[in-house]
Order: C-alpha cells, then sequence, then structure tokens
C-alpha cells in the first residue's frame, strides 16, 4: 500500500509500506480523511519520546471498514467509522480502576503503532465508532479532538451558566470552547495571537488579550473572586503557573497542555491549602467518542470549517511547511477521495 512515512526527524517520504492484515478482532479500515495534529508535529520534529521510526503518524482517522477478522461482531465492511486510537492493557492500575488514557502500557495508533497517513489502517473493532450519516469524513475526523474536550470538561465538572476560562486557542482551545459552549458554560478565552482570538469570538468566546493585566482583567469580571474553572491548553510554564492566581478559592483548575519531559512548574505552595483549589490533570480521553460525534451531527461543534484540507500524498510537504511557519494553518487536515 501507499503511505506518508516519518522517516526521521524532519524527513518523511510518500511511499510503499507492508498492507497490514487484521487479526480475529481487528478491522482494516481504508482512509478518507485524518487530521493534522501537534503530536504528529512532535514525530515531524523528532520531538516525540515515545516515537521509533519510521512510523506512520496520523490519530485522528475517519475511514471505511473494508474487512473484519473472524471475530468481529457490531461492525460492517463499508461503514464509516472514526477510531478511537487509544490502546490499553486493561490490567495496570489506571485501566483497572477506570482510567485506560494512563494506562502504563499504552499503545496509540499513529505514535506506537502505524497511523492513518495510508491507504489502510488496522485497529481493535472495540475501538471503531460509527459516523453519524450528516458527516463527512473530514468533520468526522475531529471526534478525537473533540474528545479531549469533552475529557478536559467532564474531569473540571462544567456546568451551564459558570464561567469558565480556557486559556489558549490552538486546536485543543478551541475545542474546549467549543464543548464548554455545549454544556451552556460562559466561555471566556485567552490568547495572545489576535487571530487566534478572532477565531475563538467566532465560536461565541468572550475573549481576552493574554497580557500582564490578566488577572486584573479577570477579577474584573468575576467580582474579584477569580475563575470558578481554569482549562490550560498552552503547555507553556508560565501560564501553568499562573492558573492558581486566576482560579477563585474552592474552583477547579484543568491541566490539559503538555510540557516536555522533566520541565517544572512551580506554585506558592500556601495557595493550594489557603485557596484549597482543585488540581486536575486531563489526559486524552475516556468513553468520549460517541458523545463527540453527537456533538458534531447535532451542530453544535463549529470549529471543522477552520480546517484546511490537503491531498494525503502532499504530506512531506505540508509538514515541511507547518513546521517551518506554524501559524500558516489553524487546523490541517488530509483527506483521500
Ligand atoms: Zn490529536
Ligand atoms: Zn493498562
Amino acid at each position: 500500500m501507499k503511505a506518508a512515512i516519518f522517516d526521521a526527524p524532519r524527513q518523511m517520504h510518500v511511499g510503499p509500506w507492508t498492507k497490514p492484515q487484521p487479526g480475529p478482532d481487528e478491522a482494516l479500515v481504508s482512509v478518507k480523511a485524518v487530521g493534522i495534529c501537534a503530536g504528529d508535529l512532535y514525530i515531524y520534529s523528532g520531538k516525540n519520546p515515545y516515537t521509533e521510526y519510521p512510523i506512520i503518524g496520523g490519530h485522528e482517522i475517519c475511514g471505511v471498514v473494508d474487512s473484519i477478522g473472524s471475530d468481529v461482531t457490531g461492525v460492517q465492511p463499508g461503514q464509516l467509522v472514526v477510531i478511537e486510537p487509544f490502546l490499553s492493557c486493561g490490567k495496570c492500575y489506571p485501566c483497572r480502576v477506570g482510567k485506560p488514557n494512563c494506562c502504563a502500557n499504552i499503545k496509540i495508533i499513529g505514535v506506537h503503532k502505524a497511523g492513518g497517513y495510508a491507504d489502510w489502517v488496522v485497529a481493535p473493532a472495540t475501538h471503531l465508532h460509527p459516523v453519524p450519516p450528516a458527516l463527512s469524513p473530514l468533520w468526522a475526523s475531529f471526534a478525537e479532538p473533540v474528545t479531549i474536550g469533552i475529557h478536559a470538561c467532564r474531569r473540571g465538572e462544567v456546568k451551564a451558566g459558570e464561567y469558565v476560562l480556557i486559556l489558549g486557542c490552538g486546536p485543543i482551545g478551541l475545542a474546549l470552547i467549543e464543548v464548554a459552549r455545549a454544556y451552556g458554560a460562559h466561555v471566556v478565552a485567552v490568547d495572545v495571537l489576535d487571530s487566534r482570538l478572532e477565531t475563538a469570538r467566532t465560536l461565541g468566546a468572550d475573549v481576552l488579550k493574554g497580557n500582564d493585566d490578566l488577572l486584573g482583567q479577570v477579577l474584573e469580571q468575576t467580582n474579584q473572586e477569580g475563575a470558578p474553572v481554569v482549562i490550560e491548553a498552552t503547555g507553556n510554564t508560565k501560564v501553568i503557573e499562573s492558573t492558581v492566581n486566576l482560579v477563585a478559592a474552592g474552583g477547579r483548575i484543568v491541566i490539559v497542555g503538555l510540557v516536555a519531559r522533566g520541565v517544572k512548574v512551580q506554585f506558592p505552595g500556601l495557595d493550594l491549602t489557603r485557596k484549597e483549589m482543585t488540581l486536575l490533570g486531563s489526559r486524552t480521553e475516556v468513553n468520549c467518542f460517541p458523545e463527540a460525534l453527537e456533538l458534531l451531527a447535532s451542530g453544535q461543534i463549529h470549529y471543522p470549517k477552520v480546517a484546511t484540507e490537503f491531498d494525503l500524498w502532499s504530506a512531506p510537504e505540508v509538514f515541511a511547511e507547518i513546521s517551518r511557519n506554524p501559524d500558516s494553518v489553524r487546523k490541517g487536515v488530509f483527506v483521500r477521495n
């Protein structure tokens, strides 16, 4: 089959790769649309510590079931599906307590195993979710990033009417904005780039520029109390550190943004007891795909309209361009016809 292959940091080519065969409980999926995620850019640039080259990236995958293994029930060849790319062991402590997203042996399709930048990809049938009829493959490929937003909002117990401060308006920030809006929250989004704030505004968020007086502005908007919920989606240490100031006493902080391995984040320790805030990490998702597809199909998620479509076989040029100029594309999606 044909695939777009990451060969080494900053080296990628389109060429032949052995066509995968589905095992007894797996399905072979013909790829239709596959998103470009920050995670893929990390593999491209050599910043993903888990990658062993060569690898086929792409974990935001929508495609048509081509064939199924002998033990598979519930999905049929010809069905349009999205793939839940996180494969957990089911045996370790986090798996046993219902947190397979933190599995000690997690394998991600498109990171540890061949992903969607190819003609075909194999996945366990249990990880396929049927796409509602209203959705195109491109829109359905947004299910995975939307699940990240859903999981973070579930972690933060975002409620209707609540003031929710979202730090960062990149692709994941936009997913957070839309999910929190769908939950009825009053969303205030922060970024340093005007172009990103403009997009956030079109999605129904109030916006604040991430400048020196952000705390003052948030206090002013919240009767000097601070934000009941702060969701961090920049991965910038200074921004992560600012969350303890921005949150209201008794409020919740959800950290979604990633920092590099070994990087320290510092808080004044007294704030943890004085404010008694709940500090939550949020990693990928747990059982969020059905809700993500529902939100997309019901028209409550709009940001796939900012996507730029690329031909999958132009991936080497597209990755070179995006890594040179990260703000040239708000969200890229490869499509195959
Ligand atoms: Zn992703
Ligand atoms: Zn596990």
